[in-house]
């Protein structure tokens, strides 16, 4: 998606660790337009099917997540990180180690949203190692709920989690692929650099 790519190469800033900070549009402050264009790809890439509930984990998932609802007109649910004291015990949840923290959190959502006949597309904003997304297909087998696919707004190619979501037979979907931070330059999968 070139205007992402744009977005990334002009606004993002490689830190150390391979973590691609982005904070002007997406995991800070969030520019609409640019979330609601995401929404709009994501619907033509899987918008021919049978789709019931968009499955995201909070917070940075939220916004391309919610823009994706809004135009299939289904419900948008969050995975939490920390169990809140208004949500009762009948929870499905998945152990999720956190690339950027460094921490295991337990994402929990409540049974009851997620009912066997849902047909789920799972959203979120980066793909590193594939452990958020994991725990969203977790928590999605926890409820025989049907997954219809993975789409991710950038995925950093060349580390593990699209291997690990697309060796389970999943449609994976991202619409940056990072190949590479060689040199601190974001480096995009079918570009030449040296
Ligand atoms: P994974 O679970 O695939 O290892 O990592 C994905 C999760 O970690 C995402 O939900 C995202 O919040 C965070 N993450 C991973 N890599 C990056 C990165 O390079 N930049 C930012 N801002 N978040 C990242």
């Amino acid at each position: 998606m070139k205007i992402l790519e744009e977005r990334i190469r002009q606004e993002g800033l490689v830190l150390p660790g391979n973590v691609l900070k982005v904070n002007q549009f997406l995991n800070h402050q969030i520019d609409p337009d640019l979330m609601l264009d995401i929404g709009k790809e994501f619907v033509k890439l899987f918008g021919e099917q049978k789709i019931t509930k968009i499955l995201t984990v909070e917070s940075s998932g939220i916004a391309p997540a919610i823009m994706t609802g809004l135009l299939l007109h289904v419900p948008v649910l969050f995975a939490r990180k920390q169990k809140s004291s208004t949500m009762p015990n009948e929870l499905y949840s998945a152990k999720v180690y956190s690339y950027t923290k460094k921490i295991e959190n337990t994402i929990t959502v409540e049974s009851k949203f997620l009912p066997a006949s849902d047909h789920v597309l799972i959203i979120d904003d980066f793909l590193a190692n594939g452990e958020a997304v994991n725990g969203l297909l977790k928590i999605c087998q926890q409820a025989n709920a049907q997954v219809v696919g993975v789409g991710i707004a950038i995925e950093k190619s060349f580390q593990a989690g699209a291997k690990r979501i697309t060796d389970q037979g999943i449609h994976l979907e991202s619409l940056a692929k990072i190949a590479s931070f060689a040199d601190n330059q974001v480096h995009f999968v079918g570009e030449n650099y040296n």
